[in-house]
């Protein structure tokens, strides 16, 4: 039998709440729908969900720091929706977890099909975990643990920036394309999203070192670590 799958939606505009909400039931899913921060934050400690569909305005407090709460108790994957394409926002939605984002208005086809990327990719994290430890120089990904030392010091990884890493470090050395990275990691092919990539080498590298990626101007990234 096949497990139930929970999201939870976040949004104080109703005909946005409902119209997602609908198709996403339509979908299969179980959904739950909050309108404000606080009871947002409430309801994923109460049944938690398996994907967040978060507004960026809400009352209460707004959808970012829903998204630093939340995260802070439990890893899960967010999908963010912001009203402008704002970089702003974006920065600091990737910058405190969020995994994916769209922007207003945006159609529901999309948004099912991100929904369900953000699932998968979460199902394939659980499979791969195994007692394999990837260690390049002097960084070590535990794979089973999903922690990341570099020189002996723990980085505080998202579950995406992860994801990132430990696909970079499958193919050390190796210049991996944007639209591939887009289309492994975070399991769609729109090249409008490659910016998304850009945000989380970004963080990779505040936490863990300018030196460990390259960068390959208008193609993509590499692993680079000195052995
Ligand atoms: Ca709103």
């Amino acid at each position: 039998m096949e497990t139930e799958r929970r999201v939870l939606v976040v949004e104080d505009e109703r005909t946005i709440a409902e119209a997602v909400a609908a198709r996403l039931r339509a979908e299969g899913f179980v959904v739950e729908v909050a309108g404000d921060g606080p009871s947002a934050v409430a309801a994923a400690r109460r049944t938690p969900p398996d994907v967040i569909v978060l507004d960026v305005m809400l009352p209460g407090f707004d959808g970012l720091e829903v998204c630093r709460r939340i995260q802070a108790e439990r890893p899960v994957p967010i999908l963010m929706l912001t009203a402008r394409d704002d970089e702003t926002d974006l920065l600091v939605g990737l910058a405190v977890g969020a995994d994916d984002y769209m922007v207003k208005p945006f159609s529901m086809r999309e948004l099912a099909a991100r929904v369900h990327a953000l699932l998968r990719r979460a199902q394939k994290g659980q499979e791969t975990r195994d007692d394999k430890i990837l260690r390049f120089g002097d960084l070590e990904i535990n794979q089973s643990e999903r922690r990341v030392l570099r020189g002996g010091v723990e980085a505080h990884l998202t579950p995406t920036e992860f994801d990132l890493l430990v696909h970079l470090a499958a193919h050390p050395r190796t210049v991996l394309p944007r639209e591939r990275l887009l289309a492994d990691v975070w399991g769609w092919a729109d090249a409008s999203g490659t910016r998304t990539v850009d945000s989380h080498i970004k963080g990779l590298r505040r936490k863990l070192g300018s030196d460990l990626i390259r960068t390959v101007h208008g193609v993509g990234y590499a692993l680079e670590v000195r052995k």
